[in-house]
């Protein structure tokens, strides 16, 4: 099946919001297995609207449209596309009715032009919005299919993920099973590097590498008549990417780092305070996101100042004074005296420099030490991150959980 996106709104064209909406879509639709070969944005104009729909069913079997649902004169999205295929628009009591319970519980009182998200071709499939007002809609005629979703992306992906999503797949004769392999500390480049021989020969199952949030996954995705048989396909290629990749994969599947290292925690009974200073309480706060931490996490401590250090965590004032605070002996300092506190069998640390000011060519903007104390035995790690303040505190978040699991693996810890 060959499908097509067609984004709708004069705001995309003008680079007002970043059209989220078509990489959510593409990413999906290659997941199963659906092919997308051409994409388009257009106005809130019909004429070319109506231009866009000709030239995607000209050369595909499906057109996903999103925005223009809204209950404006200017939202003509519904409008246009039933009128493509020469179909009326009829009004639903039903989906009506599940408007005005929207609008009820929100104790809103919807408007006259509110009834216009309750008109449907009669031969359509009408698809309930479960976040906002406005429902789409699959239509269909001789085998060509219009689907007519809402923009915002909060409405929009339940509702491909929970009506078009398995719509399309029942459409096929086959099935799709994908799995995601997890990797952190690796760059997106070199990921693809990696396994840039993989890629080039791939056909079923097909190797997708996307970079999110400092992680980078590998989605593999396989067609087949059975679920046995996709796994069948996708095991062998899993197996030598788990080779070439080793520690780096740290899981499959939904989960993240913070959530896997919390895992590993809980289930060896390592109880940990975390003393930050530059990250100002991300680490504790992303190890705290997982339930069932409680039994083991003790305590986090943002000790930003100076004196801060000094009182809560008995770092030396010779050290600050000295090498200062954004050093290996501080770092190591402050997690031994963390873990001290509430004699955890580990102790974390971060101390670094997150900018934009403050930097010196000694001491750049981006440098982080972080402190790891396990049982009695501490390490300091050097980073030089890049970004913005946020993003700079945000990799050295994620990058010391990766290195607490890395010494914990080296203790044979999983
Ligand atoms: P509404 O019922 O809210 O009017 P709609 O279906 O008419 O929704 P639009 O009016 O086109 O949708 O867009 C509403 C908002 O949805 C936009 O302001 C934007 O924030 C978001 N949006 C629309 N299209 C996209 C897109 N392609 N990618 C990301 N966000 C989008």
């Amino acid at each position: 099946m060959r499908a097509e996106i067609i984004t709708v709104g004069t705001e995309i064209l003008l680079g007002d919001i970043l059209n989220t909406n078509t990489h959510y879509l593409a990413n999906e639709l290659a997941s199963i297995g659906v092919d997308v070969y051409y994409q388009m944005t257009v106005g809130d104009n019909e004429k070319r609207l109506l231009e866009c729909l000709q030239e995607s069913l000209n050369r595909s079997d499906i057109v996903i449209c999103t925005g223009g649902l809204g209950p404006t004169e200017d939202d003509i999205t519904k409008e246009v596309c039933a009128k493509f295929f020469g179909y009326d628009l009829k009004f639903d009591e039903k989906c009506w009715n599940d408007i005005l319970k929207l609008f009820y519980r929100k104790d809103k009182v919807p408007t006259e032009n509110n009834k216009k998200q309750a008109y449907f071709p009669k031969e359509g499939i009408i698809l309930p919005n479960d976040y906002g007002t406005a429902p789409g809609c699959i239509m269909e005629k001789d085998n060509k299919m219009i689907v007519v979703l809402p923009g915002p992306p909060r409405e929009m992906k339940p509702m491909y993920d929970n009506y078009v999503r398995p719509y399309l797949l029942k459409k096929t004769d086959y099935i799709i099973e994908s799995r995601v392999l997890r990797i952190i500390g690796v760059g997106e480049s070199s990921i693809e590097e990696e396994i840039i021989d993989l890629i080039q020969k791939q056909s079923n199952p097909t190797i997708a590498t996307y970079a999110k949030d400092y992680e980078c996954t590998i989605r593999l995705t396989a067609k087949a008549k059975s679920k046995e048989e996709a796994e069948k396909l996708i095991e062998p290629v899993e197996a030598e990417i788990k080779c070439r990749f080793k520690e780096n994969l740290y899981a499959i599947g939904e989960t993240t780092i913070e959530d896997e290292v919390s895992k590993i925690l809980v289930n060896n009974d390592l109880t940990i305070s975390v003393a930050e200073s530059c990250t100002g309480g991300m680490v504790s706060s992303s190890l705290i996101n997982y339930p069932g931490i409680s039994s083991v996490f003790m305590e986090g401590c943002v000790t930003y100042a100076n004196e801060a250090k000094i009182k809560t965590l008995g770092v030396s004032e010779n050290t600050l004074n000295t090498v200062g605070a954004v050093s290996e002996e501080c770092a190591k300092e402050m997690a031994e005296g963390v873990a001290r506190r509430h004699n955890t069998n580990i102790g974390l640390s971060t101390t670094g420099i997150a900018g934009p000011g403050g930097g010196s060519e000694e001491k750049p903007v981006g440098l982080v030490y972080f402190g790891i104390y396990i049982n009695g035995k501490t390490i300091v790690k050097k980073y030089i991150f890049s970004g913005n303040r946020y993003t700079i505190r945000y990799r050295a978040c994620k990058s010391i959980i990766n290195d607490l699991r890395l010494e914990l693996l080296k203790n044979n810890i999983k």
